[in-house]
């Protein structure tokens, strides 16, 4: 990000190439400046995502191997290396042990043990990492594979416990939060208590809704009114926070932010 001053708004978390136009949607957030790292699911996207993603300013492609789809293509994993020295950002990626991807589980620690062990090899990835029903065991897979100097992990869509949280910060991790993070007393409850300077925006775009319609990128601020409301600050100490994570998020480990 050459031009960080005339960011407005970050989008940390969004599947850009699941909208119905992938080029348009990725266009959009480009002239809205948003800064939206547009998440993959499988290997078998990246070539067209890096491609479209080539000369953006603001929009970033991440290589991802997703936990609810490691079971039925195992083939990903291979391709998924391939491709990894393309790549700064990667993601998504981790484990899934909601009711119906934990008899995968096996499977999905194995794949993302292998991508720990890869970004550690490679050092200055940054990640977004899903943790639904497995925090424990994703912040164990990290701190065992993924030394906090070699990469920066981002939490997407936290919701583990205070304590998970907690062990989250301490080996560096950062916190990507949506809107509907605030939907239930105990996210509400884990949102309060995450130190703003970890804090990052997010939209998991299509996967939710702003007015009844998948979120976009330029919906982000929707995200960031809900982290000001629940932290107790002004949209605009918010706001400033967490360019300022983002700022530092990307300078962390290199000199180049490409
Ligand atoms: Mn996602």
């Amino acid at each position: 990000m050459s031009d960080q001053g005339t960011v407005s708004g970050v989008d940390f978390h969004c599947h850009l190439d699941l909208y119905p136009d992938h080029a348009a949607a990725i266009a959009e957030a480009e002239a809205a400046r948003i800064y939206t790292l547009a998440v993959t699911t499988t290997p078998k996207a990246w070539p067209r995502n890096h491609r479209l993603t080539q000369d953006t300013r603001y929009v970033r492609a991440a290589l991802g191997l997703h936990p609810q789809l490691v079971a039925e293509r195992p083939d990903d994993l291979a391709l998924w290396q391939r491709y990894l020295p393309e790549t700064r950002y990667v993601g998504e990626v981790g484990l899934d042990a909601g009711p119906r991807h934990y008899k995968s589980l096996p499977a999905q620690t194995a794949a993302f043990r292998t991508v720990l062990e890869c970004c550690a090899k490679a050092g200055e990835k940054i990640l977004t990492v899903h943790s639904v029903r497995a925090a424990s065991a994703v912040l164990d897979l990290i701190q065992a594979h993924l030394p906090p100097s070699r990469a920066v992990v981002v939490m997407h869509w936290f919701t583990g416990s205070k304590s998970e949280a907690n062990r989250a910060l301490e080996l560096g991790c950062y916190f990507s939060v949506n809107a509907e993070m605030a939907n239930s007393d105990r996210g509400t409850t884990l949102l309060a208590t995450l130190p703003i300077d970890r804090v990052l925006s997010e939209t998991d775009g299509p996967f939710t809704k702003t007015d009844g319609r998948p979120a976009r990128p330029s919906d982000v601020s929707t995200a960031v009114e809900v982290i000001a409301r629940v932290q107790g600050i002004s949209f605009e100490a918010a706001t400033m926070a967490i360019e300022g994570n983002l700022r530092r998020l990307l300078s962390s480990g290199t000199t180049s932010d490409s």
